[in-house]
């Protein structure tokens, strides 16, 4: 019986001794191993009680093992839900709590402290997968056949549930769809020219869209390959171009590369297509890339919720500082939310998006799904942009004061309820100022009580361990008081221009 998803990949797989992935430490995985693993791995879920539906959380290190888990749970039927492996076990609680897979895959060296939190959450199974072939699940999918009866999964039944975060400091599950994953990725694969010839560096993580989907599933259905770095790192991935006909990455793989001394011409003379998204690229950055290397990085924007909206063209004029077009199969409209007004063409506004790659909604939050996702299927991204006369999009600036560092979306409110809850602190205001490495980096700005002695040190030592080590601030900054409108809002776009200059120099 068919799984909408894999089905597809196996259809459009080449020759079952073609690599898909080669990992740093020189292992490589076949397309009949990642075949054969994933039905080991699958035999082995459906033995711990999977059914279709089911959800299995993941927070592990990147590995193939890690991708072949997720073939696995579109094979068994499960919905696949990874995590970020930057989420402290009180993160993990609220997710598991949340989420309430059956089965929860985590670091071995992690079980530890998980396996408490996996209990008190009701997980009924709690199992490891390491980075170097190691773990239960891999123990326990060891002496299995290789062979597996997919459990039938349609076009719009859940392939996985992806986390973003929640502007009230609460994580939404984003639900995608089988056939949501599948269209984006056919559309990218025609879109970006893949095919089997393609080699991609792979050095973004699997837990998010970008390294999962984007990266994965695109390279998957072209029949290609993936070299797999662990993450970023320019020496590895300069080595690497040599073999490699393409690359994916968030605006910081640029500014790092653009770093390096090796970086010129004939360093990426093998390469055919340099891809940037998750955050905005600065004009400079594509302007000295071209003039170093003479390739245009070509930028695209998507999100968690809608897989990729729009790219700048493949043949045709790669324009700095835009996302390029919509995607062919999807509508993307500019409006005024509220009434939903369609502007014209130029005009500033909401990006709305519908297409086949529009999500099913935030997990067992209806009203949120009610508040961002309309009744005609357009998408309420939050983004404000415009379209040029030329039909490219801009991207001006974000609603909701997200803050994206290296490619992490950081929501200042999430932020600021730690610090506001420290001794010493009046209140705080998080915002994102321009930073040459990360894009943005995290900066606080505080009022202190006056009364117990308050220090930059002393905050970001007790919000350590407390958050996500890419939410913490990078600087913390003291204020008398914040600046306020009449209704008593903080002003964050005056705090980011008084700050603005904070990591230049
Ligand atoms: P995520 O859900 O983590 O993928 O984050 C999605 C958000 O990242 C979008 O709503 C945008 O605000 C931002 N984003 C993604 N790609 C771009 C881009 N090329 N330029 C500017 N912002 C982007």
């Amino acid at each position: 019986m068919p799984s909408y998803l894999y089905d597809l990949i196996s259809s459009r797989a080449p020759a079952a001794d073609k690599v898909f992935i080669e990992a740093l430490d020189g292992r490589k995985v076949t397309y009949g191993g990642l075949h054969e693993g994933s039905a080991r791995i699958a035999q082995t879920l459906a033995e711990l009680g999977i059914v279709a539906g089911d959800r299995v959380a993941v927070q592990v290190e990147k590995s193939p093992d890690a991708l072949l888990l997720y073939l696995a749970c579109l094979r068994a039927g499960a919905i696949f839900l990874p995590l970020n492996t930057a989420y402290t076990p009180a993160e993990i609680e609220y997710f598991l709590g949340d989420a309430k897979p059956r089965v929860f895959v985590c670091d071995p060296k992690k079980k530890d402290g998980l396996s408490a939190v996996a209990e008190k959450t009701g997980v009924a199974h709690v199992e490891t997968l390491g980075e170097k072939e190691d773990g239960t699940l891999i123990e326990k999918s060891r002496g299995k056949t290789g062979t597996f009866a997919d459990v039938e999964r349609g076009e719009s039944d859940l392939a996985a549930i992806l986390y973003t975060s929640g502007t009230t400091g609460r994580s939404k599950g984003a639900m995608l769809s089988h056939g949501n994953l599948a269209s984006n990725a056919l559309t990218l694969v025609d879109y970006w020219r893949f095919t089997a010839d393609d080699v991609l560096i792979h050095a973004l993580p699997i837990y998010h869209t970008h390294g999962l989907f984007v990266a994965t599933n695109t390279l998957l259905l072209a029949g290609g390959s993936m070299l797999f770095l662990p993450k970023l790192d320019a020496n590895e991935i300069l080595r690497l171009m040599p073999r490699a006909t393409s690359m994916m990455g968030v605006p910081t793989f640029y500014t790092r590369l653009l770093q390096h001394d090796g970086l010129n011409r004939e360093a990426t003379a093998h390469m055919r297509l340099f891809i940037s998204g998750s955050a905005p690229l600065l004009a400079e950055t594509h302007v000295e890339w071209r003039e170093r290397t003479g390739h245009a990085i070509l930028e695209r924007y998507g999100m968690t919720e809608t897989n990729m909206n729009t790219s700048n063209p493949y043949d045709g004029d790669r324009v700095a500082g835009t996302v390029g077009f919509p995607l062919p199969g999807l509508e993307v409209r500019i409006t005024e939310p509220e009434d939903e007004k369609v502007l014209a063409q130029g005009e500033i506004g909401m990006i709305e998006v519908r297409g086949p790659n529009v999500f099913q909604g935030y997990w067992q939050m209806p009203e949120k799904t009610k508040e961002e996702l309309r009744d005609n299927g357009f998408f309420i991204t939050g983004d404000l942009g415009k379209i040029d006369d030329r039909g490219y999009v801009h991207i001006v600036g974000r609603n909701k004061d997200l803050v994206i560092t290296g490619g992490f979306n950081v929501y200042p409110v999430e932020v600021e309820a730690e610090i506001d809850a420290l001794p010493g602190v009046v209140e705080s205001a998080v915002i994102g100022v321009s930073h040459a490495d990360f894009g943005e980096g995290v900066t606080a700005v505080v009022v202190p009580d006056k009364k117990t002695p308050v220090d930059e040190k002393g905050i970001l030592a007790a919000l350590d361990g407390r958050l996500a080590k890419f939410k913490l601030p990078k600087r913390v900054l003291f204020v008398d008081e914040l600046p306020r409108n009449t209704m008593g809002k903080v002003q964050k776009a005056a705090l980011r221009e008084t700050y603005a200059d904070l990591y230049k120099g």
